[in-house]
Formats: structure tokens, sequence, C-alpha cells
């Protein structure tokens, strides 16, 4: 099948690496001129593990291919993805300018029947709205082209992401007509091999589905931090407390662990996005609006034990292992390392960081009291404290007895309960984890 997908980003790449593998012949384009340049000329602007040698396999094959040109798109794919950015606005909004331009350019473009997906995540009534947005360009240029919209919001992890789109647990799809459901079930057919994965229902549940995933997610994550608060008033540990909950089926291991907060593109996003919709519509969430004020608390957290610990974190050398919001990807967007970078900095301290995957930081306000470190080693130099934001594999083993040499003071601060309380304290460390005693 011809596919067209609109934003190169974690999911449009994604999605076109995993279409093209299966043999789809895939176009993309972006606005982004030099990202496009850079993926032409075998260089994925993204770290996203197996998708550089994906996307190579699929250009030397010649079945998929990239442009900033929309009408490459839009004149030869029977089926186009919209998966551009829908950023937050000040006041959660999203802001869906980037859709909306897309749909008007296939509007002004197409000539034939084409089915258009929306793959961004998008507030519920979206779909109908890039089909009304279509409908009056194809209007305003006199023409009548028959075309449908469908939804179907994207689930994939990044740092696992093409792994998740090639074994999907569910393909939600919001169509109502047959024929767009025949044309999503043969596209996603390699996919659905040892059994059916697609759910369809209409557009306005896919698109609430996508969003109710993720306040689920989330909601689980600062359920656990406020239970790792009580752990910590109570002397219980919080890891024993997961392990205990953790095991009954109803509730199941993931997604249970207390830490430094959630960061990344989605969930802070799309929890605003999802208060700011019931507001629209003269509604609230109050369970939503728990687990972001509870987020934004978390955030604060080891800054607030550093605090604790030394009175005050004035002339402080800090080391900060991990930027990214979460391991095996180079996003940094809502990252807990950034809060955490900015509370040290704006209160004094100087830090030291290092990430196995970023490598550059844009805050140029920060830059003289922030060096961004070549290796993890190199930011413990007379180091006051340690902290622990995203627990790369890289940091799971801590080399105590070279600690002990270079740091100035032994203090630990584990946001992510990676490292042995006991094994720390042995070793005459202050270890800070969360939720533990
Ligand atoms: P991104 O910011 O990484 O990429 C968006 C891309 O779209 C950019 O390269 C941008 O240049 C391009 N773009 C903007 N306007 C364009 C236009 N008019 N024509 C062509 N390209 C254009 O975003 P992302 O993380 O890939 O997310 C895309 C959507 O998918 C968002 O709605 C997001 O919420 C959703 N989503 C993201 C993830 C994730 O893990 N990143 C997971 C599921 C869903």
């Amino acid at each position: 099948m011809k596919i067209g997908i609109f934003g190169t980003g974690y999911v449009g790449l994604v999605t076109a690496a995993g279409f093209a593998e299966v043999g789809h012949n895939v176009t993309c384009v972006d606005i982004d001129l030099a990202r496009i340049k850079q993926i032409q000329s075998g260089v994925t602007p993204i770290h996203e593990p197996g998708l550089s040698e994906s996307l190579k396999k699929s250009l030397e094959r010649g079945n998929i291919c990239f442009s900033t040109a929309p009408i490459d798109v839009v004149a030869n794919s029977s089926v186009i993805f919209i998966a551009v950015g829908t950023p937050s606005q000040f006041d959660g909004s999203p802001d869906l300018s980037h859709v909306e331009e897309v749909a008007t350019t296939i509007g002004s473009l197409m000539t034939e029947s084409r089915t258009i997906v929306v793959k961004s995540t998008v507030p519920v009534g979206t779909a109908r709205r890039v089909s009304s947005i279509i409908r009056s360009v194809l209007d305003s240029r006199s023409v009548d082209i028959p075309f449908t919209v469908i939804s179907n919001p994207e689930f994939l992890k990044e740092g696992v992401a093409l792994n998740d789109f090639r074994k999907p647990d569910r393909i939600i799809v919001g169509a109502n007509d047959e024929s767009s459901i025949g044309i999503m079930r043969s596209l996603y057919e390699p996919f659905s091999r040892n059994h059916e994965k697609l759910v369809v229902m209409s557009s306005e549940s896919a698109e609430l589905t996508k969003y109710a995933a993720n306040a689920m997610l989330a909601t689980r994550i600062s359920f656990m931090n406020e239970i790792a608060r009580l752990s910590e008033k109570f002397g219980a540990d919080i890891e024993d407390v997961r392990r205990g909950i953790g095991t009954d089926q109803r509730i199941g291991p993931d997604f249970l662990y207390a830490g430094a907060g959630f960061g990344g593109s989605c969930f802070p996003k799309d929890l605003a996005a999802l208060s700011s919709m019931a507001i629209d519509v003269g509604t609230t969430t109050p369970i939503i609006d728990a687990v972001q004020l509870v987020n934004r608390q978390q955030k604060a957290l080891l800054a607030q034990k550093a605090r604790s610990h030394f009175g005050s974190l004035e002339g402080l050398t800090c080391a900060v292992w991990g930027l990214s919001f979460k391991p095996s990807t180079d996003d940094i967007r809502e990252s807990s390392a950034l809060s955490l970078i900015e509370d040290l900095i704006r209160e004094g301290a100087n830090v030291r960081v290092y990430d196995p995957v970023v490598k550059t930081l844009d805050s140029s306000e920060w830059l003289d009291r922030c060096a961004i470190c070549e290796s993890r080693n190199d930011t413990l130099h007379n180091a006051d404290v340690l902290f622990l934001v995203t627990e790369w594999d890289e940091f799971k083993s801590l080399d105590l007895e070279y600690l002990t040499r270079v740091m100035r003071q032994r203090v630990i601060i584990d946001g992510r309960n990676l490292w042995d309380p006991k094994v720390c304290r042995s070793a005459g460390f202050h270890y800070f984890g969360i939720g533990r005693p």
C-alpha cells in the first residue's frame, strides 16, 4: 500500500520505519528542512533503539523516501497519516495549528480519493474538525473528491518505540464506515498475525481512549509517589509495598514505581489537555488535577531532599546522572532532570551532568553553571552530592569505592530507587531514596 506521513518526529519516523519494514511504500514529509536532509543522508535525528538500522534498510530497498514537499505525499499516497506535534498552549489546551495546517494542505493538493488518518494525540472532535477543514478547502476549489478521516492514536513508548510498533498491544481505529475499517485492517494486517489487534470504535471514543490511557498510567505513578510519601513518614519501604500490591492480579506489577516524577512529551501535555477539554465541556477532572499536582511536587522532591540535608544548596557541586525523561531516549521534554537542574542552579549550586545520549542543552542561561560531562565519572570530582534522575542501564552498578575517593562529601540522592540503601550506607554514604527508610 502507498502510505504518506506528515511529520517525522518520534511518532512519524517510527510509523514510517514500521510500515516500510513490512513492505509498504512510505513517503514522509516534514517542514523541517534540516531534519529531512539529515534523514536523507542516513542520519536518524532521534535516538530510538533499532530505528537507524530499520530506516537504512528501507532506504536501501527503496520503499521509503523523505521530502519537504507535501505534494509528494498527497499525490502518491492512498492513505495519509498526520503525525505532527500537538504541544501544550499556555492554558494547557493542545495547539492544533500543525494538524489544521496539514488538513488545509491536504485539501488544497488532493486530486483523488484519500484516506486521512489522524495519529497525533488530539482532543475529542478533531477527526471531525480535520474532515470539515478538508471539505471546506475542497469546496473553495469547487471540487468534490471523496475522502474519509480516521482516528488512529499512537501508543508507542519512547525507548522501545519500534518494538511497540511491530508488536502493538492493540490498534485503536476510530472510524464508522466499513471501507475505511477494511483499509486499516489490511494496512495493519502484518502486525495482527497471531490475533486480531484492531479495536474499532467511533473517532470520538478513539480520541478519548488515547488520553484515558495516558491519564491512567500517570495516575498509577502519582499514586505510588503519594504512597511513597506515606512510606517515608511511617518508616515503610515503598519497594516492598510495590511488590506487595503488584502481585495482585487486579493491580499488576507495571507502572508502579515511585520516583522523581514523570516527564516526557506526552503525560504532562495530555493530562493538561484532558483537564482543559473537560473545562470546555463544562465539567472537571479532579483526579487528573491531583495527579498533576502530585507530579509537580514530586519533581521538586530531589532538590528538597538535598536542601534538608545540607541546609542550603548555595555553592554545592552537584553531580546529576541522566537528562532524558526516561532511559533509551534522547527526549528531554518536561524531564525531571531539567526541573532538578533548574532548582539547583536557581539556588546557587553548580551542576555537572552526564547522560548517555543527550549531549547538549538549549538553556543558554544555565551554561555557565551547568557542565555537560563526557562520562558519569567526570561528574563526580569534588561533588558534594550525586543525584540519580534517569535509570539508564549504565547507572545500575555503582562503584562506591570510586565515589569515596573522588567526591567531596558522601551523599547520594537516588531519584529512581536504583541502588541498595544498605550497601550505600555501609560504605559511609548518606543515602536518600524515594519512600524508603
Ligand atoms: P515531534 O515534535 O517529535 O515531531 C513532530 C514533527 O512534525 C516535527 O518534526 C515537525 O517539524 C513536524 N511538523 C510540524 N508541522 C508540520 C507540517 N505542517 N507538515 C509536516 N511536518 C510538520 O512530535 P512526536 O513526539 O512525534 O509527537 C507527534 C504526535 O504524536 C503528538 O500529538 C504526540 O502527542 C503524539 N504521540 C507522541 C508519542 C511520543 O512518545 N512521542 C507517543 C504517542 C503519541
